[in-house]
C-alpha cells in the first residue's frame, strides 16, 4: 500500500564519509532525510582535536564529489601524490610513478572531509542530522529503529519507511539483517594490525620528505607507509604482525621500539620525535574484510559503504568504493525514480561483484606494497609493463591505473589484471634487463601475446 511516487521520508544510519555524502545525493532527489549518527557532532568544539588521519582519494571518489559540486573545494585542501617513494633499510630511495605525468592520488584529511560533507548536509533544509544516536537494533518486520541517546542513555523506538545502512564495518543495520533467513555473511581478520605514527614537519612548517608522494618502507612481512598532511607533517601507518618475533606483541618497552625502528626504518626515526609517545599512546587496530549478501531487505532497507563491504586498506579504495556506491545509486534513482524495489535490486546486482573484486584487489596489493616493491625483478617488470602500455595504449592499461584512474568496474579491472599478470610472467621469463624488451624475439612474443588481448 506504499505510495511509490511521492517524495518520502528516508532514514540514513551513520554519518561517516559515505552516509553524509549519500544524504546529499538523496536530498537532491527531493526526499526528506533523517540522519542518525552514534558519535557527537565532530564539528563541535573539542571534538575536532586529535590525531590527523588522512586517506587517499582517487578518481572514483572525485567523481562522486563532483556529482554534488564539491570536488573543487576538496581539491584545494588535498595534496596530490604522483607516485610511490620506496625507502630501503639503508635509507636509499627509489621512485615509481602511479600513472601518466600529472596523474595522482590525493591525500585528504578524513576528519576534514567528513566535517565538510556534514556542513553541506546541515545547510540542506531537507536533511536533519541527529548526533549521539546509536542504533542498537532494527526491527525489520515492524520497520522500527531501536535507538539509544549516547549522552543520556535514553532509549527509544522510531518507525522508518526506507533505511540506508551506512553505519560502517560493524553495522548494526547489517547485524539485524544477518538474523534473516538465507543471509550470507563472512568476516575475516588479517594477522596484521596497524598503528598510526607521525613524521614531524620541519621547523619552518615544511615537509621533511617529498611532499607529492606516498612513502613506503617495504620490509617483506611488514611495512610502514606515510601520507602528507597540509601542516607539513606526515601520518605514518605501520602495518605489522600481531604475533611473532617481529610483531606488536614483541615490542613491549620504549627501548625495544626505539631499537627496532632504528634498525629497520633508520631514515625515518630522526623525523619521528614523538615515536615512543605515539607508539604507546595510539591504539593498535585490526584489519577486517566483511562480505555479505543480500545488501537489501525487501524494498525498504539497503546497505552501502563499509556496512556492505569492508575491505583492507592497501589499495586505498574503501572510501572510494563507498563513494562510487553513491554515484551508482544516484544513477539508478534517475533511471527508476519511485520504484525503490527496482533501484535496490539493481544496486546490489551491479555492485556486489565489484565489491568482492575490490576486496580481493586490496589483499593482493598488500603483498605488492610490503614485499614486491622492494624486489628489483618486480620493479623491472613494472618498467616493462609501462613499455607495453606505451606501445599498446588501447589494449594495455596497468591494473593500478584501471583501479585508481578509471571508472571501469572493479570486477573487470581485476579480471584484466589477472590476465596481464599471466602475460607478464610469460614475458619476464625471457627478460633480464630493460633493453631486452627491444630484442626481436621478445618483441615477437609481445606481439603474439597482444594479438589475444581485446582493445
Ligand atoms: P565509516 O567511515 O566507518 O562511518 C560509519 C559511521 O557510522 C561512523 O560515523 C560511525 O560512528 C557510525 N556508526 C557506526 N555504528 C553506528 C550505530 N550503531 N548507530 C549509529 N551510527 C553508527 N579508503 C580509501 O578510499 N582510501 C584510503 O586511503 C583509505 N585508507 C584507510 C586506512 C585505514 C587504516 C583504514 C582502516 C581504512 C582506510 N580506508 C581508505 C577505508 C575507509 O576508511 C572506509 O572505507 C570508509 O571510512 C567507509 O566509510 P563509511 O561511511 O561506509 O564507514
Amino acid at each position: 500500500s506504499r505510495n511509490q511516487t511521492d517524495k518520502e521520508q528516508l532514514t540514513v544510519m551513520g554519518a561517516g564519509l559515505v552516509g553524509s555524502l549519500l544524504s546529499l545525493y538523496l536530498a537532491r532527489h527531493g526526499h526528506r532525510i533523517q540522519v542518525f549518527e552514534r558519535r557527537p557532532d565532530p564539528r563541535q568544539a573539542g571534538a575536532a582535536a586529535g590525531r590527523s588521519i588522512n586517506l587517499a582519494l582517487s578518481d572514483r571518489g572525485w567523481r562522486a564529489l563532483e556529482g554534488i559540486g564539491i570536488a573543487e573545494a576538496v581539491r584545494e585542501v588535498a595534496i596530490p601524490m604522483y607516485g610511490r617513494v620506496m625507502h630501503d633499510a639503508q635509507g636509499n630511495l627509489s621512485y615509481q610513478p602511479y600513472g601518466q605525468p600529472g596523474q595522482g592520488i590525493y591525500s585528504v584529511s578524513r576528519g576534514g572531509l567528513n566535517r565538510r560533507l556534514l556542513d553541506l548536509a546541515e545547510a540542506e533544509p531537507n536533511i536533519q542530522l541527529n548526533f549521539g544516536q546509536q542504533c542498537l537494533e532494527v526491527d525489520l518486520r515492524e520497520q522500527q529503529l531501536h535507538l539509544r541517546d549516547s549522552a543520556t542513555g535514553e532509549e527509544k523506538h522510531l518507525g522508518y519507511q526506507r533505511l540506508f545502512g551506512t553505519d560502517g564495518a560493524f553495522s548494526a543495520v547489517r547485524s539485524s539483517m544477518q538474523r534473516t533467513d538465507r543471509f550470507d555473511y563472512s568476516q575475516s581478520y588479517l594477522e596484521y594490525g596497524y598503528k598510526e605514527l607521525t613524521i614531524a614537519s620541519a621547523a619552518d612548517g615544511t615537509w621533511q620528505l617529498e611532499k607529492h608522494a606516498l612513502h613506503i618502507w617495504p620490509r617483506g612481512r611488514y611495512m610502514m607507509i606515510a601520507l602528507p598532511n597540509l601542516d607539513g607533517t606526515f601520518t605514518c601507518t605501520l602495518f605489522f604482525p600481531f604475533e611473532g618475533d617481529e610483531s606488536f606483541a614483541a615490542l613491549r618497552t620504549p627501548g625495544q621500539v626505539q631499537a627496532f625502528f632504528e634498525r629497520v626504518f633508520p631514515d625515518a626515526v630522526p623525523l619521528m620525535p614523538e615515536l615512543i609517545d605515539d607508539f604507546f599512546g595510539n591504539p593498535t587496530s585490526s584489519l577486517v574484510t566483511v562480505k555479505c549478501f543480500p545488501w537489501v531487505h525487501e524494498d525498504d532497507v539497503v546497505l552501502l559503504g563499509d556496512a556492505a563491504h569492508a575491505i583492507v586498506p592497501f589499495y586505498g579504495q574503501g572510501m572510494n568504493a563507498g563513494f562510487e556506491d553513491c554515484t551508482v545509486l544516484d544513477e539508478l534513482l534517475n533511471a527508476h525514480a519511485g520504484d525503490w524495489g527496482k533501484v535496490f535490486q539493481e544496486f546490489q546486482r551491479l555492485r556486489k561483484p565489484n565489491a568482492d573484486a575490490v576486496a580481493d584487489l586490496a589483499v593482493y596489493n598488500f603483498v605488492e606494497m610490503r614485499d614486491k616493491v622492494a624486489d628489483p625483478r618486480f620493479l623491472l617488470q613494472k618498467k616493462i609493463e609501462s613499455k607495453i602500455a606505451a606501445q599498446y595504449p588501447d589494449q594495455w592499461l596497468p591494473l593500478y591505473s584501471q583501479v585508481t584512474f578509471s571508472h571501469r568496474p572493479y570486477a573487470e579491472a581485476w579480471a584484466n589484471g589477472q590476465r596481464q599478470d599471466a602475460i607478464m610472467s610469460r614475458l619476464m621469463a625471457r627478460i633480464q634487463s630493460e633493453e631486452d624488451y627491444d630484442r626481436p624475439e621478445v618483441q615477437q612474443l609481445v606481439q603474439q601475446e597482444m594479438a589475444q588481448v581485446p582493445a
